[in-house]
Protein backbone atom coordinates (compact mmCIF):
# COMPACT_ATOMS: atom_id res chain seq x y z
CA UNK A 1 0.00 0.00 0.00
CA UNK A 2 1.29 3.48 -1.06
CA UNK A 3 1.93 6.15 2.03
CA UNK A 4 -0.48 8.05 0.51
CA UNK A 5 -3.22 5.20 0.41
CA UNK A 6 -2.44 4.53 3.86
CA UNK A 7 -3.21 8.11 4.85
CA UNK A 8 -6.46 8.53 2.69
CA UNK A 9 -7.43 5.43 4.55
CA UNK A 10 -7.24 6.82 8.45
CA UNK A 11 -8.32 10.28 7.34
CA UNK A 12 -11.48 8.78 5.88
CA UNK A 13 -11.88 6.77 9.26
CA UNK A 14 -11.37 10.21 11.20
CA UNK A 15 -14.17 11.52 8.90
CA UNK A 16 -16.34 8.95 9.57
CA UNK A 17 -16.15 9.18 13.16
CA UNK A 18 -16.80 12.99 13.15
CA UNK A 19 -12.94 12.99 14.28
CA UNK A 20 -11.56 15.54 11.72
CA UNK A 21 -9.67 18.62 12.85
CA UNK A 22 -9.64 21.84 10.34
CA UNK A 23 -7.34 25.53 10.94
CA UNK A 24 -9.55 28.62 10.57
CA UNK A 25 -8.06 32.04 10.11
CA UNK A 26 -7.91 34.50 12.32
CA UNK A 27 -8.06 37.80 9.68
CA UNK A 28 -7.19 40.46 12.33
CA UNK A 29 -5.88 40.26 16.48
CA UNK A 30 -8.72 42.34 18.41
CA UNK A 31 -9.86 38.84 20.40
CA UNK A 32 -12.48 38.77 22.64
CA UNK A 33 -14.16 39.16 19.01
CA UNK A 34 -12.18 38.54 16.28
CA UNK A 35 -13.03 37.98 12.21
CA UNK A 36 -12.48 33.84 11.92
CA UNK A 37 -12.31 32.91 8.26
CA UNK A 38 -13.86 36.66 6.93
CA UNK A 39 -16.67 36.45 9.49
CA UNK A 40 -16.55 38.85 13.07
CA UNK A 41 -16.96 36.36 15.76
CA UNK A 42 -17.28 36.86 19.95
CA UNK A 43 -14.56 34.13 20.63
CA UNK A 44 -14.65 31.63 23.82
CA UNK A 45 -12.31 29.81 23.54
CA UNK A 46 -8.61 31.41 23.76
CA UNK A 47 -6.40 30.66 27.05
CA UNK A 48 -5.63 34.50 27.14
CA UNK A 49 -7.08 34.74 30.10
CA UNK A 50 -6.19 38.06 31.09
CA UNK A 51 -6.85 39.51 27.45
CA UNK A 52 -3.01 40.89 27.54
CA UNK A 53 -2.43 39.75 23.86
CA UNK A 54 -4.82 42.64 22.78
CA UNK A 55 -3.19 45.04 25.47
CA UNK A 56 -1.95 48.12 23.59
CA UNK A 57 1.24 48.22 26.30
CA UNK A 58 2.31 44.95 24.84
CA UNK A 59 2.55 45.86 21.64
CA UNK A 60 4.15 48.32 22.41
CA UNK A 61 6.93 46.61 24.93
CA UNK A 62 7.40 44.22 21.81
CA UNK A 63 7.91 47.13 19.37
CA UNK A 64 10.61 48.25 21.80
CA UNK A 65 11.77 45.08 22.17
CA UNK A 66 12.65 44.65 18.53
CA UNK A 67 13.80 48.14 18.30
CA UNK A 68 16.71 46.88 21.26
CA UNK A 69 17.38 43.49 20.24
CA UNK A 70 16.34 43.12 16.61
CA UNK A 71 14.87 40.07 15.49
CA UNK A 72 15.64 36.31 16.52
CA UNK A 73 18.50 35.16 19.47
CA UNK A 74 20.44 33.70 17.05
CA UNK A 75 21.16 31.15 18.68
CA UNK A 76 20.48 28.40 21.54
CA UNK A 77 20.80 29.80 25.11
CA UNK A 78 24.26 28.46 25.73
CA UNK A 79 26.09 29.25 22.79
CA UNK A 80 24.86 33.00 22.40
CA UNK A 81 21.39 33.54 22.37
CA UNK A 82 20.50 34.04 26.35
CA UNK A 83 20.44 37.87 26.50
CA UNK A 84 20.26 40.26 29.10
CA UNK A 85 16.17 40.55 28.60
CA UNK A 86 15.92 36.47 28.97
CA UNK A 87 17.69 36.85 32.55
CA UNK A 88 15.91 39.83 33.54
CA UNK A 89 12.64 37.19 32.75
CA UNK A 90 13.99 34.85 34.80
CA UNK A 91 15.03 36.99 37.60
CA UNK A 92 11.87 37.86 38.37
CA UNK A 93 10.17 34.90 37.98
CA UNK A 94 12.60 33.56 40.68
CA UNK A 95 11.55 36.24 42.81
CA UNK A 96 8.30 35.74 42.00
CA UNK A 97 8.20 32.03 43.67
CA UNK A 98 11.10 33.11 46.35
CA UNK A 99 8.15 32.72 48.65
CA UNK A 100 7.30 29.48 47.56
CA UNK A 101 10.47 26.98 46.83
CA UNK A 102 12.92 28.08 48.93
CA UNK A 103 16.48 28.86 46.87
CA UNK A 104 14.30 29.07 43.76
CA UNK A 105 15.89 29.32 40.36
CA UNK A 106 14.42 30.00 36.81
CA UNK A 107 15.15 28.53 33.66
CA UNK A 108 13.08 29.57 30.21
CA UNK A 109 11.99 27.46 27.55
CA UNK A 110 10.39 28.81 23.94
CA UNK A 111 7.09 26.55 25.05
CA UNK A 112 5.26 24.78 27.69
CA UNK A 113 5.43 21.65 25.49
CA UNK A 114 9.35 22.08 25.28
CA UNK A 115 9.19 23.06 29.36
CA UNK A 116 7.49 19.83 29.92
CA UNK A 117 9.27 17.01 27.93
CA UNK A 118 12.42 19.33 29.49
CA UNK A 119 11.63 18.97 33.26
CA UNK A 120 10.58 15.43 33.09
CA UNK A 121 13.24 13.95 30.84
CA UNK A 122 15.65 15.21 32.63
CA UNK A 123 14.76 14.43 35.99
CA UNK A 124 13.23 11.38 34.86
CA UNK A 125 16.05 9.12 34.58
CA UNK A 126 16.33 5.10 35.09
CA UNK A 127 16.78 5.66 39.05
CA UNK A 128 13.29 7.25 39.08
CA UNK A 129 9.60 6.99 38.99
CA UNK A 130 7.61 9.13 37.70
CA UNK A 131 3.86 9.42 38.84
CA UNK A 132 1.99 10.66 36.56
CA UNK A 133 -2.10 11.60 37.18
CA UNK A 134 -4.60 10.35 34.25
CA UNK A 135 -5.73 14.18 32.87
CA UNK A 136 -2.25 15.27 32.23
CA UNK A 137 -2.23 17.37 29.62
CA UNK A 138 -0.58 15.73 26.23
CA UNK A 139 3.12 17.54 26.56
CA UNK A 140 3.60 15.69 29.98
CA UNK A 141 2.29 12.17 28.75
CA UNK A 142 4.76 12.38 26.08
CA UNK A 143 7.31 13.67 27.90
CA UNK A 144 6.60 11.04 30.16
CA UNK A 145 7.06 8.21 27.29
CA UNK A 146 10.27 9.38 26.33
CA UNK A 147 11.85 9.29 29.67
CA UNK A 148 13.81 6.15 30.66
CA UNK A 149 11.88 6.59 33.94
CA UNK A 150 9.63 3.94 35.20
CA UNK A 151 5.88 5.55 34.48
CA UNK A 152 3.23 4.85 36.74
CA UNK A 153 -0.29 6.56 36.31
CA UNK A 154 -2.59 7.23 39.03
CA UNK A 155 -6.19 8.30 38.47
CA UNK A 156 -7.57 12.03 37.98
CA UNK A 157 -7.49 13.34 42.09
CA UNK A 158 -7.54 10.01 43.26
CA UNK A 159 -4.99 11.40 46.66
CA UNK A 160 -5.09 7.85 47.90
CA UNK A 161 -4.30 5.78 44.90
CA UNK A 162 -1.35 7.65 44.58
CA UNK A 163 -0.51 7.23 48.56
CA UNK A 164 -0.67 3.63 47.85
CA UNK A 165 1.34 3.99 44.84
CA UNK A 166 3.74 5.87 46.47
CA UNK A 167 4.12 3.45 49.74
CA UNK A 168 4.88 0.53 47.47
CA UNK A 169 7.38 2.22 45.24
CA UNK A 170 11.03 1.29 45.80
CA UNK A 171 12.55 3.98 43.42
CA UNK A 172 15.49 6.06 44.40
CA UNK A 173 13.18 9.17 43.38
CA UNK A 174 10.36 9.82 43.16
CA UNK A 175 8.26 12.70 40.84
CA UNK A 176 4.36 13.46 40.80
CA UNK A 177 3.44 14.95 38.34
CA UNK A 178 0.47 16.66 37.38
CA UNK A 179 -1.28 19.85 35.54
CA UNK A 180 -2.75 22.24 38.51
CA UNK A 181 -5.65 23.21 36.53
CA UNK A 182 -6.83 20.35 33.86
CA UNK A 183 -6.70 21.82 30.43
CA UNK A 184 -10.22 20.37 29.54
CA UNK A 185 -12.07 20.64 32.54
CA UNK A 186 -11.07 23.43 34.14
CA UNK A 187 -10.95 21.83 37.86
CA UNK A 188 -8.27 22.21 40.33
CA UNK A 189 -5.61 19.42 41.26
CA UNK A 190 -5.37 18.78 45.05
CA UNK A 191 -2.23 20.14 44.89
CA UNK A 192 -1.76 20.96 48.74
CA UNK A 193 -2.51 16.90 49.33
CA UNK A 194 0.43 15.83 46.65
CA UNK A 195 2.55 18.43 48.25
CA UNK A 196 1.72 16.44 51.34
CA UNK A 197 2.40 12.92 49.64
CA UNK A 198 5.56 14.30 48.56
CA UNK A 199 6.75 15.53 52.29
CA UNK A 200 5.75 11.99 53.40
CA UNK A 201 7.29 9.69 50.36
CA UNK A 202 10.31 11.81 50.01
CA UNK A 203 8.91 12.34 46.16
CA UNK A 204 9.00 15.75 44.55
CA UNK A 205 5.98 17.51 42.55
CA UNK A 206 6.08 18.60 39.15
CA UNK A 207 3.05 21.15 38.60
CA UNK A 208 2.15 22.82 34.95
CA UNK A 209 0.29 25.89 36.10
CA UNK A 210 -0.54 26.70 31.90
CA UNK A 211 -3.63 27.54 33.23
CA UNK A 212 -2.96 28.95 36.46
CA UNK A 213 -0.37 31.04 36.18
CA UNK A 214 -1.33 34.77 35.60
CA UNK A 215 -5.61 33.76 36.70
CA UNK A 216 -4.97 32.35 40.12
CA UNK A 217 -3.88 33.84 43.38
CA UNK A 218 -3.93 37.78 44.27
CA UNK A 219 -1.05 38.75 43.09
CA UNK A 220 -1.85 36.14 39.94
CA UNK A 221 1.55 34.00 40.56
CA UNK A 222 -0.68 30.55 39.66
CA UNK A 223 -1.70 28.28 41.65
CA UNK A 224 1.24 28.30 44.19
CA UNK A 225 0.07 31.27 45.75
CA UNK A 226 -3.57 29.90 45.55
CA UNK A 227 -2.79 27.55 47.32
CA UNK A 228 -0.27 29.24 49.58
CA UNK A 229 2.30 26.61 49.13
CA UNK A 230 6.00 26.26 50.69
CA UNK A 231 8.29 23.24 49.70
CA UNK A 232 11.56 22.96 47.59
CA UNK A 233 9.82 19.56 46.44
CA UNK A 234 7.97 21.95 44.35
CA UNK A 235 9.12 22.25 40.48
CA UNK A 236 6.51 24.40 38.96
CA UNK A 237 5.99 24.71 35.27
CA UNK A 238 4.44 27.87 34.01
CA UNK A 239 3.89 28.65 30.40
CA UNK A 240 3.42 32.66 29.27
CA UNK A 241 1.41 32.10 25.49
CA UNK A 242 -1.42 31.71 28.00
CA UNK A 243 -2.32 34.59 30.60
CA UNK A 244 0.93 36.29 29.85
CA UNK A 245 -0.46 37.24 26.02
CA UNK A 246 3.10 36.17 24.55
CA UNK A 247 5.08 32.84 24.04
CA UNK A 248 7.37 31.03 26.42
CA UNK A 249 7.48 29.41 29.43
CA UNK A 250 10.11 28.59 32.79
CA UNK A 251 10.52 26.34 35.22
CA UNK A 252 10.96 27.63 38.23
CA UNK A 253 12.87 25.48 41.35
CA UNK A 254 14.76 24.88 43.28
CA UNK A 255 18.49 25.91 42.49
CA UNK A 256 20.41 23.03 42.37
CA UNK A 257 17.31 21.35 39.94
CA UNK A 258 16.76 24.39 37.54
CA UNK A 259 21.21 23.71 37.43
CA UNK A 260 21.19 20.86 36.45
CA UNK A 261 18.57 21.18 33.53
CA UNK A 262 20.69 23.64 31.78
CA UNK A 263 23.35 21.18 32.11
CA UNK A 264 20.85 18.44 30.74
CA UNK A 265 17.69 19.67 29.26
CA UNK A 266 18.12 18.35 25.56
CA UNK A 267 15.49 20.81 24.84
CA UNK A 268 17.01 23.43 26.26
CA UNK A 269 20.67 22.87 25.29
CA UNK A 270 19.88 22.05 21.21
CA UNK A 271 17.30 24.39 20.60
CA UNK A 272 17.35 28.57 19.87
CA UNK A 273 16.58 30.51 21.97
CA UNK A 274 13.12 32.60 22.24
CA UNK A 275 13.42 36.11 20.27
CA UNK A 276 14.71 38.75 23.14
CA UNK A 277 11.93 41.26 21.87
CA UNK A 278 9.57 38.69 23.40
CA UNK A 279 11.32 38.36 26.79
CA UNK A 280 11.19 42.14 26.64
CA UNK A 281 7.64 41.95 26.36
CA UNK A 282 7.15 39.83 29.16
CA UNK A 283 8.76 42.16 31.59
CA UNK A 284 5.56 44.23 30.39
CA UNK A 285 3.40 41.54 31.29
CA UNK A 286 4.14 40.73 34.35
CA UNK A 287 4.15 44.15 35.32
CA UNK A 288 0.37 44.32 33.85
CA UNK A 289 -0.55 40.82 36.03
CA UNK A 290 0.62 41.74 39.14
CA UNK A 291 -0.34 45.40 39.02
CA UNK A 292 -4.17 46.74 39.01
CA UNK A 293 -5.08 45.74 35.54
CA UNK A 294 -4.42 41.95 36.24
CA UNK A 295 -6.29 42.76 39.91
CA UNK A 296 -9.25 43.81 38.14
CA UNK A 297 -9.20 41.28 34.89
CA UNK A 298 -8.86 38.46 37.60
CA UNK A 299 -12.02 40.24 39.51
CA UNK A 300 -14.54 40.47 36.14
CA UNK A 301 -13.06 36.70 35.49
CA UNK A 302 -14.60 35.44 38.89
CA UNK A 303 -17.82 37.23 38.05
CA UNK A 304 -18.34 36.14 34.52
CA UNK A 305 -17.36 32.46 35.74
CA UNK A 306 -20.39 32.69 38.59
CA UNK A 307 -22.98 34.16 36.12
CA UNK A 308 -21.88 31.42 33.07
CA UNK A 309 -22.15 28.52 35.47
CA UNK A 310 -25.56 29.97 36.68
CA UNK A 311 -26.82 30.19 32.96
CA UNK A 312 -25.89 26.98 31.94
CA UNK A 313 -26.98 24.97 35.30
CA UNK A 314 -30.99 26.68 34.29
CA UNK A 315 -30.45 25.69 30.70
CA UNK A 316 -29.20 21.97 31.43
CA UNK A 317 -32.21 21.86 34.43
CA UNK A 318 -34.47 23.36 31.71
CA UNK A 319 -33.09 20.38 28.87
CA UNK A 320 -32.61 17.10 31.11
CA UNK A 321 -33.05 15.24 28.13
CA UNK A 322 -29.50 16.28 26.43
CA UNK A 323 -27.92 14.76 29.13
CA UNK A 324 -25.31 18.17 29.53
CA UNK A 325 -23.46 18.21 32.08
CA UNK A 326 -20.97 20.83 33.88
CA UNK A 327 -17.15 19.84 35.15
CA UNK A 328 -16.42 20.89 39.00
CA UNK A 329 -14.28 23.93 37.69
CA UNK A 330 -13.64 27.23 39.33
CA UNK A 331 -11.56 29.13 36.85
CA UNK A 332 -12.15 30.22 33.30
CA UNK A 333 -12.48 27.14 31.82
CA UNK A 334 -16.12 26.24 31.84
CA UNK A 335 -16.91 22.96 29.69
CA UNK A 336 -20.44 21.81 28.86
CA UNK A 337 -19.74 18.30 28.39
CA UNK A 338 -22.42 17.41 25.64
CA UNK A 339 -21.09 13.50 24.99
CA UNK A 340 -21.17 12.16 21.48
CA UNK A 341 -18.82 13.62 18.76
CA UNK A 342 -21.47 14.92 16.21
CA UNK A 343 -23.32 15.91 18.61
CA UNK A 344 -20.19 18.56 20.30
CA UNK A 345 -19.48 19.53 16.37
CA UNK A 346 -23.15 20.19 15.66
CA UNK A 347 -23.84 22.51 18.62
CA UNK A 348 -20.35 24.30 17.90
CA UNK A 349 -21.58 24.78 13.82
CA UNK A 350 -24.76 26.53 15.67
CA UNK A 351 -23.21 28.42 17.85
CA UNK A 352 -20.78 29.60 15.20
CA UNK A 353 -23.77 30.54 12.67
CA UNK A 354 -25.09 32.95 15.67
CA UNK A 355 -21.34 34.70 15.38
CA UNK A 356 -19.65 32.37 18.33
CA UNK A 357 -17.05 30.56 18.11
CA UNK A 358 -16.73 27.82 21.24
CA UNK A 359 -14.53 24.60 19.54
CA UNK A 360 -16.30 21.27 20.35
CA UNK A 361 -13.39 19.16 22.21
CA UNK A 362 -13.28 15.12 21.09
CA UNK A 363 -11.44 12.38 22.01
CA UNK A 364 -8.54 11.72 21.83
CA UNK A 365 -8.29 14.93 23.73
CA UNK A 366 -10.99 13.75 26.06
CA UNK A 367 -12.39 10.61 26.89
CA UNK A 368 -14.55 8.65 24.39
CA UNK A 369 -18.49 9.67 24.53
CA UNK A 370 -17.76 13.23 26.91
CA UNK A 371 -17.01 15.01 23.98
CA UNK A 372 -17.28 19.20 25.08
CA UNK A 373 -17.64 22.35 24.26
CA UNK A 374 -14.63 24.14 25.76
CA UNK A 375 -15.71 27.83 26.65
CA UNK A 376 -13.17 29.80 28.10
CA UNK A 377 -13.58 33.39 29.79
CA UNK A 378 -11.47 36.04 28.71
CA UNK A 379 -11.03 38.92 31.64
CA UNK A 380 -11.89 41.28 28.49
CA UNK A 381 -15.47 39.87 28.64
CA UNK A 382 -18.29 41.59 29.59
CA UNK A 383 -21.71 40.23 31.01
CA UNK A 384 -23.71 41.05 27.93
CA UNK A 385 -21.30 38.68 26.02
CA UNK A 386 -22.02 35.91 28.39
CA UNK A 387 -25.47 36.40 27.95
CA UNK A 388 -25.08 36.40 24.25
CA UNK A 389 -23.71 33.05 24.36
CA UNK A 390 -26.19 31.98 27.17
CA UNK A 391 -28.77 32.99 24.65
CA UNK A 392 -27.58 31.37 21.51
CA UNK A 393 -27.09 28.31 23.64
CA UNK A 394 -30.62 28.66 24.61
CA UNK A 395 -31.93 28.79 21.08
CA UNK A 396 -29.09 25.47 19.99
CA UNK A 397 -30.28 23.20 22.81
CA UNK A 398 -34.20 23.85 22.48
CA UNK A 399 -33.20 22.85 18.69
CA UNK A 400 -31.04 19.88 19.27
CA UNK A 401 -33.96 18.76 21.85
CA UNK A 402 -36.86 19.28 19.20
CA UNK A 403 -34.22 16.99 17.11
CA UNK A 404 -33.90 14.41 19.04
C1 LIG B 1 -0.96 24.71 26.70
C2 LIG B 1 -0.42 23.76 27.67
C3 LIG B 1 0.92 23.35 27.62
C4 LIG B 1 1.81 23.74 26.48
O1 LIG B 1 2.21 25.05 26.56
P1 LIG B 1 2.62 25.80 25.22
O2 LIG B 1 3.37 26.98 25.69
O3 LIG B 1 1.34 26.13 24.53
O4 LIG B 1 3.45 24.84 24.43
C5 LIG B 1 1.40 22.56 28.62
N1 LIG B 1 0.59 22.13 29.62
C6 LIG B 1 -0.70 22.46 29.68
C7 LIG B 1 -1.54 21.96 30.80
C8 LIG B 1 -1.25 23.28 28.70
O5 LIG B 1 -2.54 23.59 28.73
Amino acid sequence: MSLLDHLSAKLNALSAQSLTRSLRRADDGTAPRQRINGRELLMFCSNDYLGLAAEGAIAEAMAEGARLWGGGSGASPLVSGHSAAHEAVTDTLARWYAPHIPHARAIGFCTGYMANLAVVTALGDEHTEIFSEQLNHASLIDAARLAKAKVTRYDHADVAGLRELLATSTARVKLIVTDAVFSMDGDLAPVPALLALAEEFDAWLIVDDAHGFGVLGERGRGSLEHFSLHSERLILVGTLGKAAGLAGAFVAAHATIVDYLLQAARNFIFSTASPPAIEHALLASFALIEGPLGVARRANLVALQAQLRDGLMALITRHPRLGWSLTDSATPIQPLIVGGNAEVMRLSAALEAAGLRVPGIRPPTVAAGTARLRITLCGTHTAADVDELLTALERAAADQERAA
